[in-house]
């Protein structure tokens, strides 16, 4: 493969093993060579022997070197510098035996004494007063002379230019920088910085990498297919898509699905984020774009993969801020040019990934442009069980260890997640000298992805102990007895992290839609914490700060947004692109009104949730006190303490509900 084009390509530097082997020649030229050098040029300039000549004083000349009559001549530099060349003969002198010292000898051509004067026009007059009595032969006369520094001049007109420079060079590399801040990069700016795993240094990733995304796949099988032999679908008359947007949250496989599909194809891969177009400079994220697609096009066929193509994909001119985003639309006006500007047949197929389609800019999503949205959800019961195989595949596993099992504990996970508690669970057992990793690390990695590290030592007093005990009940039992809420897995109020000091972990369910009295529920079980605080302690305590954030959320949503509230109406405010920050699509009378509204209803849930945690409230000091014990309470324990869920209608089988529960969203759902 020809290499023409590889120095035009930075290198991300994680990547180092990528990198394409180049004849280790000298080290890399760095920027800051350019400031060694210069401090070298100063440090050097200053220790120059400027003057061999010997420092006198003006009184000194006119008192001791004047009488001595040995003088040939003086010269008034600049007017403040006096230089005194003496006779030649003068100099065998043994009075002036220091200056030959200095390095100066009979034939040297001085100046031999130096002074510096501050008014040149009184020593002149001084001068020629002293000499009045000489002989007219032997008077000398003041000579003047000019000298320019040149040097000086030069450093001082070019040091403003180099801060500059360097100021410049400075941020820029900051800017453009980011993880691979090569020293080159300033001579990159606008050269596209895909990452190209070329395909020497093949992509090595297949379909069995991905576990799950079953549908996906098959999406994608086609994509495959095509860069495979073209041929097929073109001798029909068939066109291929020139893109896919992946859809789906963080963390689920876009990018592993968008490399996996390079992989069995087996076509280079490049892969940008969206961000990388965006930079502070006029017409960069452009060019970018094109070089980009210049680049792929040379290696065709290959896969673009653009992650978080939101970063350029907004959609445009809505946004009544002015500036900032013209540079955004340049770069996606010259990507929507660039994707209409190929050939079909030319196999480059751009991938781009998003979990906001519905902020991307409706142009991207014509035909001949992305075209096809394949959706990636977080995964399902068994999805998970499939993610944790892949990834159990390089541990030392203990018996017992079972991917279901773990799949269970890990609601809401997506892949990246799971691919994190398997790497955290190995680490956990090798901290504790284990030679296998059993079910009791999985466990523990679980618990500190949700929470952050055990904080063993984190000192809580029992009073605070208490509170969260209580806090966490509170959000238990109501969460229990209320209807439509999702079902609780997990209290546990042992220190996590920074800022949590413990949590309750629930299994959402797979719905789309909720009610009033449903969303009504889960701001009173969000409640719950404060109202068990208030009730039992009669004090309140800043632990609820989160549950408030989130209710009031929840709250002005029900009512500005899903139109749930009788006096506001059905109306809904809802700015999909968030970016008319300043601007109300309502008036002073109508914010006024949602405010009071809000409040009712946060007032009107809270005074529920305690009239349910009042009559409950046996319950509530009975689990409080079991948590106390015990730290950590799952679902059968609860069971166990409060009997079964009344509002679960699978409470029959509470134990299949545990192994088959649907779930979307993350299953964290309140943290102290
Ligand atoms: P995204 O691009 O959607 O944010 P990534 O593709 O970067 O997510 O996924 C991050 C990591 O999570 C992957 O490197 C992989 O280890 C793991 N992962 C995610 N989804 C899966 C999956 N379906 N199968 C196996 N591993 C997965
Ligand atoms: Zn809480």
């Amino acid at each position: 493969m020809a290499d023409t084009n590889k120095d035009s390509i930075t290198e991300n530097n994680d990547n180092k093993s990528k990198r394409p082997k180049l004849p280790p020649v000298m080290p890399k030229f760095n920027f800051y060579w350019i400031y060694g050098i210069i401090a070298v040029v100063f440090i050097a300039i200053e220790f120059m022997p400027r003057d061999v000549a010997m420092k006198t004083t003006r009184t000194k000349f006119l008192t001791e070197i004047l009488p001595s009559h040995d003088i040939e001549k003086v010269v008034l530099i600049n007017k403040d510098k006096v230089e005194i060349y003496l006779k030649k003969d003068a100099l065998k002198n043994e009075k002036y035996k220091d200056l030959k010292d200095r390095g100066m000898f009979g034939d040297d051509v001085g100046p031999h004494y130096t002074f510096e004067i501050s008014d040149a026009g009184s020593f002149e007059t001084d001068l020629n007063k002293r000499q009045e009595a000489y002989p007219a032969n032997e008077r000398i006369i003041l000579e003047t002379a000019t000298q320019h520094n040149y040097l000086g001049d030069i450093i001082g007109w070019l040091l403003p230019f180099v801060l500059l420079i360097g100021l410049w060079m400075f941020v820029m590399r900051r800017m453009g920088g980011g993880a691979g801040g090569a020293g080159g990069q300033i001579f990159n700016i606008g050269k596209s910085r895909a990452q190209l795993f070329d395909k020497d240094a093949r992509v090595n990733i297949t379909f069995k990498d991905v576990a799950g995304l079953d549908e996906a796949k098959v999406e994608v099988m086609e994509i495959v297919d095509f860069l495979k032999n073209p041929k097929k679908y073109t001798n029909l008359g068939g066109k291929i898509p020139k893109g896919a947007l992946l859809v789906g949250p963080p963390g689920t496989g876009k990018t592993l699905l968008a490399k996996a599909v390079a992989g069995e194809a087996g076509v280079p891969f490049f892969s940008l984020s969206g961000s990388d177009f965006v930079e502070m400079f006029v017409g960069v994220g452009a060019s970018r774009v094109r070089d980009l697609f210049k680049q792929a096009k040379e290696k065709a066929p290959c896969i673009i993969f653009i992650d978080e193509i939101d970063a350029v994909g907004r959609a445009r001119g809505k946004s009544m801020v002015q500036g900032g985003n013209d540079e955004r639309e340049n770069t996606l006006n010259q990507l929507l040019t660039e994707m209409d500007g190929f050939a079909t047949d030319l196999g480059v197929i751009i991938l781009a990934a998003t979990n906001r389609p519905d902020i991307l800019d409706s142009a991207l999503l014509r035909p001949g442009r992305f075209d096809r949205q394949i959706s990636i959800d977080r995964p399902d019961l068994n999805g998970r069980a499939e993610i944790f195989k892949v990834h159990l595949k390089p541990l030392k596993l203990a018996e017992g260890v079972d991917p279901m099992k773990l799949s269970i504990q890990t609601a809401g996970f997506a892949g990246a997640d799971i691919a994190n508690v398997c790497n955290e669970s190995a680490l956990i057992a090798a901290r504790n000298n284990k030679d296998k990793v059993d079910m009791q690390d999985f466990q523990d990695a679980v618990d500190r992805i949700i929470g952050g590290l055990e904080k063993k030592n984190k000192i809580i007093s029992p009073e605070e102990k208490e509170i969260i005990a209580y806090h966490e009940s509170g959000h238990a039992i109501a969460g229990w007895f209320l209807e439509g809420v999702d079902p609780l897995v997990k209290v546990s109020i042992v220190p996590r992290g920074v800022a949590a000091l413990g949590y309750a972990q629930y299994l959402p369910k797979d719905q789309y839609l909720y009610t009033t009295e449903q969303l009504e529920n889960m701001m009173c079980m969000t409640l719950g914490g404060r109202v068990a605080e208030d009730i039992i302690f009669g004090r309140i305590s800043t632990g609820a700060q989160n549950d408030l954030e989130r209710i009031t959320k929840m709250a002005y949503g029900m009512v500005t947004i899903y139109g749930m509230n009788a006096t506001i109406g059905n109306v809904s405010f809802y700015d999909t692109n968030q970016e008319q920050t300043f601007i109300k699509p309502f008036s002073e009378r109508t914010a006024e009104l949602i405010d009071i509204e809000v409040r009712k209803l946060i007032d009107s849930c809270y005074i529920k949730t305690k009239a349910l945690l009042n009559e409950k409230r046996s319950k509530l000091e009975e689990l409080a006190k079991i948590l106390l014990k015990r730290e950590i309470l799952l679902q059968a324990d609860l069971v166990e303490i409060l009997g079964k869920r009344p509002h679960d209608k699978h409470t029959e089988e509470e134990a299949k509900v545990e192994v088959m529960p649907h779930e979307t969203s993350t299953g964290i759902a309140d943290v102290v």
